[in-house]
């Protein structure tokens, strides 16, 4: 029985995520962990999870688990608490990036890293036979203990990274936590470096006022809000703040695959000369980082979509830095995990070394037309003659069948996969214009329709 997503177990709350439901997931967590573990839980501010971390809470407790609360907190502060002060585990309460009928439960390991695969299966295995283990009452010693700084000490633990010297003294920036917890850390974190901060969606008692998601779409507001106020940027999270996408002082929305290309040149010219020249990202991602990265020496190495195999593969292999198109960022000397407020500091940093403008920064980057698109899939067993076809047309290019398939052309490159969580292909053209990206996509519907059909 496969309970977790790519990133997590997420459903609506009472209808997937019904109490019982979430009462068993949280035995067989509190089984693998095992009773005397000390677990910090810690939530996002949907309607729902409150009662969900409630719920989970008790049933650790009953499992004779110690459970530490850290209340209303980003997910990478929880994680970078669960790593730094010794935790055996740590469960975050949140359905990161989608609609707020939803709630979600993620595992996070000692390493303050999701669970890889392995262990949700170990999970899933317990979830679906019932082993669960209970404790006599006579050991049911324990209950929940507060901890209050989880937030300060995160916004901590940011600013060691930093060298806050060298920053700007005149910064103005526009921060947009979508009504959830980056509300928390990131407004204090910016003022703590000196920043002049104004915050849009910050009240964490309102349903949001936006989609948690930071899409283009949905945060076209802000273009506005920046050019108002001759801001230096703004930055936008998802739900748990471990997404952060910019808006440049033009108004531009900058992609999540641009604005961490211009990071990791950032942290391997200005910063940080002695670590790994490598770097992690899901093929997903534009082939700009390669071409943006290659004249520093850095190799991009490409995995299939989804942050916790990023993560583990920067654990494995060693990386500078890890990302995802849609903003996800980590910083390796950090944490191995997205991180929302990290990420904006680095920004900041690298604003201020740079003397320079987002805009003219991103103007800097090679330019490129991309069109998302998908496609119906009703036939799951059709996408392996679907690759097989694609590499047959583009046979004479770079090619990667990591997830789905990549075909990497001199000015172009495009991404064919099927989507982890519905029954669709999503199609990513991207191109050195648009006439030559429609064309390419015009070839890939023409397959996709002769294969799938
Ligand atoms: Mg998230």
């Amino acid at each position: 029985m496969k309970l977790f997503g790519t990133d997590g177990v997420r459903g609506v709350v009472n209808e997937d995520l019904k109490p019982e439901f979430v009462v068993r997931l949280a035995l067989a967590v509190a089984t693998y962990f095992g009773s005397g573990s000390s677990i910090l839980v810690g939530r996002d501010s949907r309607a729902g999870s409150e009662l969900i971390q409630d719920i989970v809470s008790g049933v650790l407790v009953s499992s004779g688990l110690r459970v530490y609360d850290a209340g209303l907190t980003p997910t990478p502060a929880l994680q970078y608490n669960v790593k730094e002060r010794g935790f055996d585990g740590g469960l975050m309460v949140t359905a990161s990036h989608n609609p707020p009928q939803y709630s979600g439960i993620k595992v996070v390991l000692p390493d303050g890293i999701e669970a890889p695969r392995e262990v949700e299966e170990e999970i899933e295995k317990i979830f679906s036979e019932e082993s669960f283990r209970r404790v006599p009452w006579r050991e049911l010693r324990h209950r929940k203990i507060l901890v209050d700084d989880v937030n300060e000490f995160y916004v901590e633990g940011i600013i060691k990274h930093i060298d806050t010297d060298k920053l700007k003294k005149t910064f103005k920036v526009v921060v947009d936590p979508a009504n959830s917890v980056g509300a928390l850390t990131t407004p204090k974190l910016l003022r703590m470096l000196g920043v002049k901060v104004l915050t849009v969606n910050g009240d964490l008692t309102h349903q949001p006022f936006r989609d948690p998601e930071p899409t283009r779409e949905n945060i076209e507001y802000l273009s506005n809000i920046v050019k108002d106020l001759r801001a230096d940027f703004a930055v936008a999270h998802d739900g748990d703040a471990d997404r952060a996408i910019f808006v440049d002082n033009l108004g531009r929305y900058i992609p999540g695959d641009r604005s961490a290309a211009l990071l990791c040149r950032h942290i391997v010219v200005n910063k940080r000369s002695d670590l790994p020249r490598r770097v992690v990202t899901a093929v997903s991602s534009s082939t700009i980082v390669e071409d943006v990265l290659r004249e520093y020496g850095v190799d991009v190495v490409w995995v299939r979509v989804g942050s916790i195999v990023i993560a583990r593969t920067m654990q494995r292999l060693g990386a500078m830095a890890g990302f995802e198109e849609n903003g996800g960022f980590m910083y390796a000397p950090h944490q191995m995990v997205r991180d929302g407020a990290m990420t904006t500091a680095l920004m900041l940093e690298l604003l201020s070394i740079e003397r320079a403008s987002l805009s003219d920064l991103y103007d800097s980057l090679p330019r490129r037309h991309l069109i998302k698109t998908k496609v119906p899939l009703r036939d799951k067993s059709l996408v392996s003659n679907l690759v097989d076809k694609i590499l047959s047309s583009y046979g004479s290019y770079r090619s990667m069948t990591i997830d789905g398939v990549k075909i990497i052309g001199p000015d172009f490159w495009f991404l064919v996969r099927p989507s982890g969580t519905e029954p669709i292909i999503r199609i990513f053209v991207e191109a050195s214009d648009e006439n030559k990206a429609n064309e390419i996509l015009k070839d890939l519907l023409r397959i996709t329709s002769e294969v799938l059909r």
